[in-house]
């Protein structure tokens, strides 16, 4: 997600702030929407959340998970599974997902929603139940497991089957869901996520979701925690004129009885909050990297193809390889979508129609989360430093070479209220559960780096950017290991660096 946004949104609220807070804020907001080539200062008003992956496969003929020999193999999607320490009441460890196959059809004139799911999980342990992720807005009307009927319990958020399962084995859930899904509140002062986390209703009778920290309960029976990733298949129905986007390679698109189904794989497994689903009327722009990377924009037919900054987007894939090496997926793209936020849904970005959603250093942003997010994701939600800090950071980067300064100094002038940040929200990795994405996760983790970089030097710092994506493909971490796999790497010893700064009540000297 992006900050920045926040913040500004920050100065017209301020409800919950000291004036203190609200002026730190509002001065930081002024500097970093002043700082940001093609932003315009007001629309920096609201925030974006920003995610997307994917690759791409053969066509899947069916809504089946069961993809045919030799083009997904599931072990790719084993995770090792966790409780998660900030938001243990989602998710189960006892689950592992390997993939979903979504098949849904969106109804604007009633707003319902009609799923068809087929969930493959490996069990971590024998149990006599399933547990998941689903909310009660949504009516099941069947559920099987391996093939039979079960018994199931929908309460608030959670899913509960009575199905025996055994450990190291796979199972296979599908049901039939239908219903209006409703948000879910999010653990945060964002103003962009105060309509919620998870599927999103405009007053036009499209759709969108933003679901960091979790939300994909919202709208299906996940196992909705970072460690978990998973294979996606998704065959969207709507009627004409709208249609659907989704994370990964469009596979498909058919036109029947005045409806559009598109279908969509995603070939490299995503954590739940990287998934994106819209449903809109949209016109379809095709780009391509430098290097080759297809890029696929989605936006409002009545407006611009490539709104706002979107024109740049093959640059900003170019310049982030330039520091990070190739794109860690077969395709991008971007879905612009009726909100404030912008996320970096895994290979298809879902960004707010603001010009600061919209703006090129946003897009920089959500795109550097595909190396630092996307392709390595945090296995823990106290670990989500770990993509905000180096987005962040490389977004510094890339708003200083525009702005003809140095990254020192744009750090210089960040630094100026990091303290505030911290003290308002916590430390980076230990921050207040009910602040999710606020400030102190961005511009912190971001400092950090640059000291890590005066610290090594530029050459092995780039090493260390690199390397550490591409070492951990498709994967998930936590700060041991990376801090254990940067140490090897540098021969340095920084455990107590990076828990100053990461840790710490007040920010660190530089
Ligand atoms: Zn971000």
């Amino acid at each position: 997600m992006d900050p920045a946004g926040m913040m500004a949104a920050r100065i017209g609220e301020g409800t919950s702030m000291t004036s203190t807070t609200r002026a730190v804020s509002a001065l930081s907001a002024l500097l970093l929407t002043a700082a940001l080539a093609g932003c315009n200062g007001d629309a920096g008003m609201k925030p974006a959340p920003d995610a997307s992956p994917a690759a791409s496969r053969t066509p899947s003929p069916s809504p089946s998970s069961t993809t045919p020999a030799g083009t997904t193999d599931l072990a790719l999607a084993e995770s090792e599974t966790r409780e998660d320490s900030v938001y243990p009441d989602v998710g189960d460890p006892l689950v592992d997902a390997l993939s979903y196959d979504l098949d849904l059809d969106w109804n604007p004139e009633t707003d319902t929603l009609t799923g068809q799911e087929t969930l493959v999980f490996r069990a971590t342990a024998d149990a006599a139940k399933v547990p998941l992720d689903f909310n009660e807005q949504l009516q099941i009307s069947s559920l099987t497991v391996d093939g039979k009927a079960a018994e199931h319990q929908v309460d608030g958020n959670h899913l509960i089957i009575d199905a025996p399962i055994k450990a190291d084995q796979r199972h296979r859930v599908e049901l039939a869901y239908a219903g209006v899904p409703a948000p879910a509140p999010a653990p945060s002062q964002r103003t962009d996520f105060a309509t919620g986390v998870g599927w999103n209703i405009t007053d036009e009778h499209e759709t969108w979701t933003v679901q960091e920290p979790y939300g994909a309960f919202t709208w299906y029976a996940a196992n909705d925690q970072p460690a978990d990733k998973a294979f996606y298949d998704f065959s969207l129905t709507a009627p004409d004129p709208m249609q659907g986007v989704a994370n990964g390679e469009l596979t498909s698109s058919t036109k029947a009885d005045g409806t559009t189904t598109n279908t969509w794989h995603l070939a490299e497994p995503a954590s739940s909050y990287l998934v994106t689903v819209a449903f809109g009327d949209f016109q379809r722009t095709d780009l391509k990297s430098r290097s080759g990377v297809p890029i696929q924009i989605w936006t409002d037919p009545d407006g611009k193809a490539l709104p706002g900054g979107l024109a740049t987007t093959p640059d900003a894939i170019d310049w982030l390889e330039k520091y990070l090496g190739p794109y860690p997926f077969d395709t991008f793209g971007i879905v612009v979508v009726d909100n404030e936020s912008g996320m970096e849904t895994q290979t298809m970005i879902t960004l707010g129609s603001t010009s600061y959603s919209l703006s090129p250093a946003v897009v920089v942003h959500e795109a550097a989360h595909h190396w630092y997010g996307d392709t390595v994701s945090p296995a823990d939600w106290s670990e989500v430093w770990m993509n905000e800090g180096m987005a962040m950071y490389l977004q510094g980067m890339w708003e200083a070479e525009q702005e003809g300064r140095s990254v020192a100094q744009k750090m210089d002038e960040w630094a100026a209220f990091e303290t505030d940040l911290r003290d308002s929200a916590g430390p980076p990795a230990n921050y207040d559960a009910d602040k999710f994405g606020d400030g102190n996760i961005y511009y912190g983790p971001a400092l950090m780096w640059q000291e890590l970089r005066e610290k090594i030097g530029d050459k092995l710092f780039f090493e260390v950017l690199r390397e550490w994506p591409a070492s951990q493909e498709n994967g998930n971490a936590d700060r041991e290991e990376y801090w254990a796999w940067i140490e090897e790497k540098t021969g340095e010893e920084l455990t107590s660096f990076f828990e100053d700064w990461l840790l710490g009540e007040q920010t660190p000297t530089r």
